[in-house]
């Protein structure tokens, strides 16, 4: 049987080739280190952690990350039973002893009877002969790749410097003092002229704000991030209020053709804007407030926003240097390069975020890639399960970049798993006593209900796409 050529031995890849091999497909997977490095990978490893040792909540009943672990050690995860061998003390958090970790993942993949594991960088587009490949660079993608899958996505950007605005939960937002509102009640392409969200601030709030914008800790530059350019411009938005203090009251903060309707005599000195940022409306996204702010700084200063006070945060904004596609746009559901069907594409370069997610994605494509071997339909997880959820933000779940105006930044962003992903649920309302569930109840009642779904779901989809033996046979 012709091989599956995995391109890139990170979380991704690493879990790609190994679903691929339990099937009995053989797999060659091409990594470039040692040959040459990223600016972050420190050794030769397969599945090296760049930075953390942590692959963050264990708990799935709780935790959509917990729930990714679940579904990943359901579907006999390379990643997820090396991380389990390789613990180390981290309360509720699975942390892993890293060395030990890309070790056993090394060992597994390179002992494997159909996995060759062949050290160089693929400097472009892999030879035409390999019918069914996986790209799983991640987001330290070496450029000769990258360049050529821009060209053959006919994109135009792919790597950016990249400062992203912070996402919010819907459900956490004071709608008693936030109202939906377009500026000048402009209804664009399927608008309605109510699509954003608008947090009112009077001049007080609005100095107080600035002057914590201006003393908020930002992150350092690393040196191999310096040569990387913004995108869009999108500059962060304490670089903007230290260029003048008017400056966000002329930009992104303009209160202009919006009134509040909790106060309407009086004209809001600013307004913060956040827009919806996923299909089914639980995220919203602060517009223009991109920052490189430690995370420790942000959340204190963007819950003094009016409206904001007790946000849930499901992603703080960030810097770094980024490759991924604008999924929505250039893949497939199951993954692959519309352009070129051949090419499928897996981990953080297809716009998720984090070791687990990237894992995640390997696996889907590795699943996908060797049912399409075998000639079988290819079935995604369903929305209501983290694999499904992450699936749908990456292929189409969320708003196109191209929907919006030009100037405007991306929405497409690359994303942690989190709840606000997963379609609403049913939660019960009252306990066994017939009491109402309330408060912190409440949402940890909701969050189950969730959770038990998604391993009703996953459970289902696994007996529908059948069990490894008979995907071999
Ligand atoms: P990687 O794990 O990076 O694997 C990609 C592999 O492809 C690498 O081994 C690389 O050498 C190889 N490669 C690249 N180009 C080629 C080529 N042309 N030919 C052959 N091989 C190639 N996530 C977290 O959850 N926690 C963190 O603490 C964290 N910290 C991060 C810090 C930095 C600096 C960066 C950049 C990212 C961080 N991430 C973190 C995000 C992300 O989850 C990880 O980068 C994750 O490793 C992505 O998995 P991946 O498989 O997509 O890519």
């Amino acid at each position: 049987m012709k091989p599956i050529h995995v391109i890139g031995g990170g979380l991704a890849g690493s879990e790609a080739a190994w679903q691929i091999a339990r099937r009995g497909i053989p797999v060659v997977l091409h990594e470039m280190r040692p040959v040459r490095r990223t600016d972050a990978h420190q050794t030769d490893g397969l599945a090296e952690l760049v930075c953390s040792n942590s692959f963050r909540s264990d708990d799935s009943e709780q935790n959509a990350v917990g729930l990714l672990h679940h579904e990943l050690r359901q579907a006999g995860s390379l990643i997820m039973a090396c991380g389990d061998a390789n613990q180390v003390p981290a309360g509720s958090a699975l942390a892993v002893d890293r060395d030990g970790f890309s070790d056993a993942v090394t060992k597994a993949l390179t002992d494997h009877p159909l996995i060759t594991v062949e050290r160089g960088e693929i400097a472009g587009l892999p030879p035409e002969e390999w019918d069914s490949v996986i790209v799983a660079t991640g987001p330290l993608t070496s450029p000769a790749l990258s360049q050529a899958v821009l060209a053959k996505s006919g994109e135009d950007a792919l790597a950016f410097f990249d400062a992203i605005a912070p996402i919010v939960h819907f459900d956490s937002i004071d709608l008693g003092k936030a109202w939906f509102q377009s500026r000048y009640d402009k209804a664009g392409p399927g608008g309605t002229g109510k699509d954003y969200l608008n947090c009112p601030m009077d001049k007080a709030q609005y100095e107080a704000f600035i002057d914590a914008l201006l003393a908020g800790d930002t992150t350092d530059f690393k040196e191999w991030e310096a040569n990387t350019p913004y995108f869009d411009g999108c500059l962060p938005i304490e670089v903007m209020a230290a260029r003048g203090r008017e400056t966000l009251r002329h930009g992104p903060m303009k209160p202009m053709g919006l009134t509040n309707p909790h106060n309407p005599e009086v004209k809001a000195y600013a307004v913060v804007q956040l827009r919806q940022d996923n299909a089914l409306g639980t995220l919203y996204n602060m517009v223009g407030f991109q920052t490189k702010l430690k995370y420790g700084a942000q959340a204190g200063i963007f819950r003094m926003i009016p409206g904001l006070e007790d946000a849930q945060f499901a992603r703080l904004g960030g810097l770094h240097r980024n490759t991924f596609l604008n999924s929505p746009k250039v893949l497939d559901a199951s993954l692959r390069l519309k352009a070129e069907p051949r090419l499928r594409f897996a981990g953080q370069i297809t716009g998720c975020e984090g070791y687990v997610e990237s894992a995640s994605v390997g696996c889907m494509a590795g699943i996908f890639a060797a049912h399409e071997r075998f000639g079988r339909a290819v079935s995604a997880p369903p929305a209501t399960t983290a694999m499904g959820a992450l699936l749908a933000h990456i292929t189409g779940g969320h708003i196109s970049r191209d929907e919006e105006a030009p100037s405007a930044p991306r929405s497409f962003q690359p994303m942690n798993v989190n709840f606000g992903l997963f379609p609403p649920v049913e939660a019960p309302t009252k306990d066994a006593d017939g009491k109402r569930i309330k408060g912190k109840d409440k949402t940890r009642a909701k969050k189950l209900a969730m959770t038990q779904r998604a391993k009703t779901d996953f459970a289902a989809w696994q007996a529908q796409i059948g069990p490894v033996q008979a995907a071999a046979e």
